[in-house]
């Protein structure tokens, strides 16, 4: 099993936000964390990113615990966050060079961020300071970024969030293809777009897992979404 959550809580004050959930994942697999807002969806990306700590439960990343292991844990993770966060007025190499920089190798920076500029399709402007960009080129940076070390497991959050109808066609494309190497979790609260992309959903509502299967399985997810998350 490569990642492993279990029986994650977590509470923001008085509100029971997530309620021991979990979920295993397989090398392989493209999942979709599907839910209405305020789900859960990004509490559990940030408890799996270790970038937030659950009150109980643990996730092991190939056997390394976030919460003892987290250097060789955080190793296999690339993240995007929600509102995906960059630095406005760096260019495009150059922020994708100070990332290189924390971490891998001085001497592998220059290929690799080629490498990921080519990948991601920046080639072209990768010579534009990030706030020239459009939203769509916005979101490879932020792609790029999140895989420049490498990982295995890529943490998506609502990647496509804000993207015109074209821009979410080839950020689609984008994940299909980083999946053929990847395992990808990655949220989102449209239905169609978890269709179209993953091997298998989990449905998340007031911090409940409420659903996890293949998408191929029901012939009519759309109804067992509403259904499920109704009030
Ligand atoms: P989703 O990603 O599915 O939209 P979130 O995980 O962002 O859901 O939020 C789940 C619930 O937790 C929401 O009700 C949200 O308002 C609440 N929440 C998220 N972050 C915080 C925080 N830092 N402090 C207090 N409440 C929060």
């Amino acid at each position: 099993m490569f990642l492993q959550v279990s029986n994650l809580s977590k509470k923001y004050g008085n509100q029971q936000v997530l309620n021991n959930i979990s979920f295993d994942v397989s090398k392989g697999e493209i999942i979709g964390l599907l839910g209405p807002n305020g789900a859960g969806k990004s509490t559990t990306m940030k408890i799996i990113a270790g970038c937030l700590v659950p009150d109980a439960g643990c996730v092991l990343i190939e056997g390394f615990n976030m919460s003892e292991d987290d250097l060789e844990a955080k190793s296999k993770i690339g993240y995007l966050p929600e509102n995906n966060p960059l630095y406005e007025e760096m260019y495009v190499a150059e922020y994708l060079e100070y990332v290189a920089k924390i971490y891998i190798k001085k001497r592998t920076v220059k290929e690799r961020i080629k490498e990921v500029i080519e990948l991601t399709g920046l080639q072209k402007e990768a010579r534009k300071t990030i706030n020239q960009l459009s939203k769509g080129y916005r979101q490879r940076v932020g792609l790029a970024q999140a895989i420049i070390h490498n990982p295995d497991l890529l943490i998506l959050d609502e990647p496509t969030s804000g993207l015109d109808p074209n821009q979410t066609e080839e950020i689609k494309g984008l994940l299909l293809e980083l999946g053929k190497k990847k395992v990808i979790l990655f949220s989102s609260h449209t239905l169609s777009e978890v269709e179209s992309i993953c091997s298998r959903v989990i449905i998340i509502h007031k911090g409940n897992i409420v659903a996890d299967m293949p998408t191929h399985e029901t012939d009519n997810l759309d109804t067992l979404f509403k259904t499920l998350t109704k009030e």
